[in-house]
């Protein structure tokens, strides 16, 4: 007797072969029967007219935080999810010394845009050393699969107390002897990995950058040969790598020293358009020269959200709309179909900084519903402004104040810089890439990119009207054992005998996104943004169905996972 049986699918197995009909039987949270089934079962779900997949495994999120305090992991268990993995970027809460929580909650408040408020009350910071924190993690059932990486950021604060937090101060060799220690053992307990941060892009709500800013050769060579004598494991590192000839030489020699494979952000930038493909190359060579580098890249831009409760619109650094800030929602709008305000907020000028990103019109968008993430030029506000005859701050004023103040439009910065999505599809072909990206859990008031996975196959697999997209089976193996692969999870991202029960059944015709929202279910009333999916019949965790139409079922079958797992 099987305990599910999924009957007359479209089956996409995760391997890159073509699309097959048949049945999945599973039993015991594991496949056991893929083709045609015969066998009983205590329950069937009916997948005719679907597409059966493997769950989606996210190898880029930021739920450290949450995860102590959130069971079903929102927004990526409404979009397929089935693992994800944390601790990327080099922010994280472990190890940490009691009492000196406060600066790993500014660190990730600053480069991750969650709350500090939100965290500081809650998480539960039941642990000081990662060992411990996976032990938290475990004690707490989820919708869907964890698992957690070694943060430099939070290793360098903990071995070198104060000191770590600036990126500049040198650890001794006994402090770097310890942070290869610790981080040995946290992998050796079943953490997956190690990841660091050397982007300008990433500081600390204090305004400081993130302490493995600019972390030297013999700190990060030295941790990796500690990372190394745990015979397991992965890298994932970001980087800036403008300026930075020596980059890749410490990349490979990290991967060298160490023995284990890293994966690397890639994006493209609109101040250097064309440098993701030297970068791709460096990663092809590296690979060639039998050191396993992997990129990790969006799948679509990764933009900004603007709204009035949103963290950034273009008139958020104005004086005038400073004095409403802290208002509620409904004043401020209210307050701001005031003519007179009108005219006076319009006559003011943004400060510098990041309230500029906002005032490039021929780079804003409505994202509309469904929304829309590859607009033409044609569709900026700039244009829109142009055919209508207005100035384009006068048209984002009037926009940002439709549905109630609700209203979010969309400014792509990075993998747009020539307005379609071209690049990114080439990104997505290369050989050594993987999906990733998604920052799922974090950028609470910026980014809500959290359904990059729905938005892989929806777009790229059917939507896409202005260029090539990509057949559903590659894009499935990418979403799937690519990534499980990629985080030595062998036992998931592939549907055959002896794989983990993870599945999805998808409505591939409904497959969808909402546009994103603001709710207020943070700790502490924290914000954050938030986005459903559309077309997601039933998603499956070790065999239990954790979520049908969109809605959890209250199953909490997913575990943390410990370290790499087998084939099974
Ligand atoms: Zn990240």
């Amino acid at each position: 007797m099987l305990d599910l049986l999924i009957r007359g699918g479209t089956i996409v197995d995760g391997s890159g072969r073509a699309p097959v009909a048949g049945d999945v039987g599973v039993r015991a949270g594991r496949i056991v029967s893929v083709g045609h089934v015969d066998e009983g079962a205590r329950r069937t779900l009916d997948a005719s007219g679907l597409l059966v997949t493997p769950g989606w495994v996210d190898v880029h999120t930021h739920y450290d935080g949450q995860v102590t305090w959130d069971a079903l992991l929102t927004p990526s268990c409404w979009h397929g999810v089935t693992t994800v993995v944390m601790g990327n970027c080099g922010v994280g809460f472990a190890p940490v010394r009691p009492g000196s929580q406060d600066y790993l909650i500014r660190l990730m408040e600053g480069v991750e845009d969650i709350p500090g408020t939100a965290l500081a009350e809650g998480i539960s910071w039941d642990w000081e050393s990662f060992p411990e924190y996976l032990d938290a993690v475990e004690k707490r059932p989820h919708a869907l699969d964890v698992g957690a990486q070694v943060p430099h950021g939070a290793l360098r604060f903990y071995v070198m107390g104060e000191r770590g937090a600036d990126h500049e101060a040198v650890p001794t060799p006994a402090e770097i002897e310890a942070m290869g220690r610790i981080v040995r053992d946290a992998v050796r307990a079943g953490a997956l990995g190690f990841t660091t941060s050397r982007t300008r892009n990433h500081r600390a709500s204090d305004g400081r950058f993130t302490p493995s800013l600019t972390a030297s050769g013999d700190e990060l060579l030295g941790i990796s040969r500690g990372f190394g004598e745990a015979g397991q494991g992965v890298f994932e590192v970001v980087s800036d790598f403008a300026g930075r000839e020596q980059e890749w030489e410490l990349f490979r020699e990290m991967v060298r020293q160490s023995g284990r494979p890293m994966s690397i952000s890639i994006g493209q930038s609109d101040v250097s358009p064309e440098a993701w493909r030297g970068m791709l190359a460096a990663i092809s060579a590296a690979n060639a020269a039998g050191l396993p580098m992997k990129a990790q890249v969006a799948a679509r831009a990764i933009g900004i959200l603007l709204g009035l409760e949103a963290t950034l619109h273009p008139f958020a650094s104005h004086p005038s709309f400073k004095e409403l800030a802290a208002l509620p929602l409904a004043e401020k709008v209210a307050r701001l179909r005031d003519g007179a305000l009108r005219r006076r907020m319009l006559a003011e000028a943004p400060a510098p900084g990041l309230a500029m990103l906002a005032w490039q019109f021929d780079r804003l968008f409505v994202l509309g519903d469904p929304p829309d993430y590859e607009p033409g030029v044609e569709k900026s506000i700039a244009a829109e402004a142009a055919r209508r005859g207005v100035p384009p701050q006068e048209l984002v004023y009037d926009l940002l104040l439709e549905q109630d103040g609700h209203a979010l439009l969309y400014r792509p910065f990075l993998n747009y810089s020539a307005f379609s999505l071209d690049a990114v599809r080439e990104m997505l072909l290369h050989e050594h890439t993987v999906p990733g990206l998604g920052d799922a859990g974090a950028h609470c008031g910026l980014i809500c990119d959290g359904s990059f996975p729905t938005y892989l196959l929806a777009h790229w697999g059917r939507d896409r009207t202005r260029g090539e997209r990509i057949p559903i089976e590659t894009l499935v193996k990418g979403q799937t054992a690519d990534t499980a692969t990629l985080v030595g999870l062998h036992d998931r991202g592939r549907i055959a005998k002896g794989m983990k029960a993870d599945l999805n059944l998808i409505d591939f015709e409904r497959l969808g996104m909402r546009p994103p929202e603001i709710v207020h279910d943070l700790p502490a009333g924290g914000k954050r943004l938030v986005q459903r999916a559309t077309g997601y019949v039933a998603t499956v965790c070790s065999g239990a169905v954790t979520f049908e139409g969109g809605e959890s079922t209250g199953a909490l079958p997913g575990r943390l996972v410990r370290g790499p797992q087998a084939a099974g």
